[in-house]
């Protein structure tokens, strides 16, 4: 099944994809932050001390259709930096896969919050 548009034409929602469904609550998350536009939970497989992913709530498919908000997007990187200043120093690592061959593999976009200690380089 596709990407729909409910009725009152402000959120697109794909009842396939598992972020709309943990935004659903459907299935269950440990959030950090929420607000009408994005929600932030711990990923379950954590990469560093503090990994959260931000989550737009609207479905689009990667950060190349979420620059088409660029308000969204901004927004995106705002609640990150407040999660990193609430979850660890502040400082932080930001990351948007993009694509399969980049390791992207939930095809609803989200950033990767990466903080707490020092963060190697490299793969995510
Ligand atoms: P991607 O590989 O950049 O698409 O990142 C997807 C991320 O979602 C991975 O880091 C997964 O560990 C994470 N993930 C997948 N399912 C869940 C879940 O149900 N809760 C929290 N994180 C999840």
């Amino acid at each position: 099944m596709g990407t729909s548009v409910n009725r009152n034409d402000t959120l697109r929602h794909d009842p396939d994809c598992i972020f709309c469904r943990i935004l659903a609550g459907e299935i269950p998350s440990d959030r950090v932050h929420e607000d009408e536009k994005v929600i932030a939970f711990k990923d379950l497989h954590p990469q560093a001390p503090v990994h959260v992913l931000v989550v737009p709530r609207e479905h689009r498919r990667d950060v190349t259709e979420l620059a088409e908000d660029p308000a969204l997007l901004a927004h995106t990187a705002t609640v990150a930096a407040k999660v990193a200043a609430e979850q660890a120093d502040g400082d932080f690592r930001l990351v948007f896969n993009t694509g399969a061959s980049a390791g992207q593999t939930v095809f609803h976009v989200h950033a990767h919050v990466l903080a707490g200690g020092t963060l190697a380089e490299g793969e995510l």
